[in-house]
């Protein structure tokens, strides 16, 4: 279907349903509802009801879609070594550390935030604040441990004071990205956040819009999904954020069983 797709022109696709017109997620509700208040609160009864359900497969991408960039290393540890020495944007007069990645150069799955904070940028490493051991929890409820999948951004400076990261920012340096993604070759995107989705995706459309749903990132299917520190700002969205993570649990079954 994507090779049909794509010869016609589409370079990106919805691939599946919306999930909330799933019985489950229909029936799914009180133990979520009752999300958190707390960095703790995405370890609820329900999730572990998970009930699999039938889900579009996909075969592994067209390599082409994938290939490294030859103007980047094709290997992840220079790669990050490069990072480490980058002055292509005027974060890096701020930064304390880069912050390319933390989990397994082998993951599935990878998670794809918008820009390191604080917490990140003194420890050189994504997602080890609040918002990181929400995420843990979020991984855990889709019984993966931190490990197993692969965490890293779009930017890997931190822009002051958390600022949504400038459009120059991001051209600079989603090719690093890229070139991870090429390396990797996962079966399985999770965007967190508004930013993230839309640099990958080279949209402007909002989370509203967008979540919910799966599209695809160069042969991948990529899955939005709020970031966690929106939900630890607003725990109401944390019952959209389970729906998300079934999908993402349900799509990566689908994959990596292909
Ligand atoms: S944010 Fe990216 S492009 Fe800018 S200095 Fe850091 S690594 Fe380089």
């Amino acid at each position: 279907m994507l090779e049909r797709e794509r010869s016609r022109g589409r370079e990106r696709i919805e691939l599946s349903t919306d999930s909330t017109k799933r019985p489950e997620a229909a029936s799914r509700p009180p133990e979520i509802e009752q999300a958190a208040e707390t960095a703790g609160a995405l370890t609820l009864p329900g999730f572990e009801a998970f009930v699999p359900q039938p889900l579009p497969t996909f075969g592994p991408p067209p390599p082409e879609l994938l290939a490294p960039r030859h103007d980047l290393p094709d290997d992840l540890g220079t790669l990050a070594r490069m990072v480490s020495e980058c002055r292509k944007c005027a974060l890096c007069e701020t930064r304390t550390n880069t912050v390319f990645a933390d989990g397994s150069p082998r993951a599935r799955l990878v998670f794809i935030g918008e820009a390191p904070g604080r917490d990140e940028d003194l420890k050189g490493l994504p997602f080890v604040g609040r918002a990181g051991q929400l995420l843990d929890k979020m991984i855990a409820a889709i019984d993966l441990k931190r490990e197993e999948v692969y965490i890293c951004n779009v930017l890997k400076c931190r822009p002051p004071e958390n600022r949504v990261p400038a459009p120059d920012e991001v051209e600079q340096c989603l090719p690093y990205l890229e070139q991870q993604l090429a390396i990797l070759k996962p079966a399985l995107l999770c965007a967190l956040g508004l930013s993230a989705v839309q640099a990958l995706l080279k949209t402007k459309a909002s989370m509203t819009s967008l979540r919910g749903r799966t599209f695809e990132y160069r042969g991948i299917p990529l899955i939005p999904t709020y970031h966690p520190a929106a939900l630890l700002r607003n725990p109401g969205l944390k019952r959209e954020a389970w729906e998300d993570l079934q999908r993402v649990r349900d799509t990566l079954k689908a994959r990596t069983a292909s």
